[in-house]
């Protein structure tokens, strides 16, 4: 039996990934170590760690002008370091307010500086997002904040804000799901674990022109200038994080790169909500114009279904399904490393279950 996992995060690998990280375990090229055990200052680290720069900034197609940085302390600490970092003297900041993510970014900020949501989607339960030309951003603050992919209820949109603040942009849980033009951005940060390795990394993507504005109060561990200045080896990176990311980027671009994921991304996601809408006993709320194509959050129409669909979903080989608790039912998260047959898989499940249960 096949097994696929739909967890949110830390969230499925390649195949041909988990292969390559045991076939090279215990001898890491011509260390005679593992990748783990090797100093971060020496040739065979640094190799590594520039190819994986060189491999995301060729996928995303990163402009000169922006500095890729390998971070530690996940999205989160993205949180913190965005206002430590870009505030500039100033004491405002523009926060979108549509989902669960955006919400913490905004807590973690309120610290520093007085923030000003300039769309709220609240009312609407995370379940739509106003176009971004009606986000009201005044431009006496030091940017905007925004969360294209919101992981837990499963809302995406691709639009940015018409502003002359930087806009900084939460992307953990859609970057390289599809072709996202970075100089309509001027920060994108993502944690790995959920499409692009494993927990331990984050990176952020840097207009160069933006570093080096942290006060002199700014523990050095939380100032972008000393990654910066540092190649992202200010202190020690988390190495093997950063050598699962190496992988993905090579997977990727085995496997047509970002353009052909985008493709088989659509596929996956036209397959997921297709079932979801035709059949009688599921449902998503989500505006259609912004559902998300990595987390797919569906409700049974009977609450009282859920535990049996994901003991019998679970026993298929359908791994991870249950719904975050704010928004209940179930979630399949089918980032780019969930292949066509595990979603195909997963909607024939969703046939059976109505015939039997529905
Ligand atoms: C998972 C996630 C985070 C948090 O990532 P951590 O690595 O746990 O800090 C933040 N934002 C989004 C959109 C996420 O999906």
């Amino acid at each position: 039996m096949s097994i696929y996992n739909f967890s949110a995060g830390p969230a499925v690998i390649p195949t041909q990934v988990r292969a390559r990280i045991k076939d090279e375990f215990d001898c890491y090229g011509q260390t005679q170590t593992s990748v783990m055990e090797i100093s971060h200052r020496g040739a065979d680290f640094i190799a590594l760690a520039k190819q994986a720069k060189t491999d995301i900034i060729q996928l995303m197609d990163i402009p000169l002008d922006y500095e890729v940085l390998f971070l530690q302390g996940g999205a989160s600490l993205q949180f913190s370091m965005l206002p430590l970092n870009l505030l500039n003297g100033k004491n405002q900041a523009s926060y979108a307010l549509t989902g669960q993510w955006s919400q913490k970014a905004i807590t973690e900020a309120k610290r520093y500086a007085k923030v000003n949501i300039c769309t709220d989607s609240t009312a609407n339960k995370f379940t739509d997002v106003a176009d971004t030309s009606t986000w009201d951003i005044a431009n006496d603050n030091a940017f905007v904040h925004c969360c294209p992919n919101e992981t837990i209820a499963g809302l995406e949109f691709d639009g940015v804000p018409n502003t002359s603040v930087p806009i900084v942009a939460d992307m953990s849980s859609n970057i390289l799901s599809k072709k996202i033009k970075v100089s309509n951005y001027d920060v994108i940060y993502a944690t790995a674990q959920k499409n692009m390795g494993i927990a331990g990394l984050t990176i952020v993507i840097i207009k160069k022109s933006l570093i080096g504005l942290a006060g002199n109060n700014t523990p050095a561990l939380l100032n972008y200038k000393n990654y910066a200045d540092n190649d992202s080896m200010f202190n020690t990176p988390s190495t093997f994080s950063w050598y699962v990311s190496g992988l993905i980027f090579d997977w990727i671009k085995q496997n047509g790169g970002v353009e052909a994921i985008e493709q088989r991304n659509k596929q996956k996601a036209i397959l997921l909500y297709s079932a979801i809408d035709n059949l009688g006993l599921y449902s998503n709320p989500v505006n259609p114009k912004y559902r998300s194509k990595m987390n797919v959050p569906f409700l049974l129409s009977d609450d009282k279904l859920n535990a049996v669909f994901l003991e019998k979903s679970h026993q298929a080989g359908l791994l991870a399904l249950k719904g975050h608790k704010a928004v209940g039912g179930m979630r399949a998260s089918i980032y780019n490393a969930m292949p066509l047959e595990g979603v195909q898989a997963l909607v024939d499940f969703m046939v059976d279950f109505e015939k039997q249960y529905g």
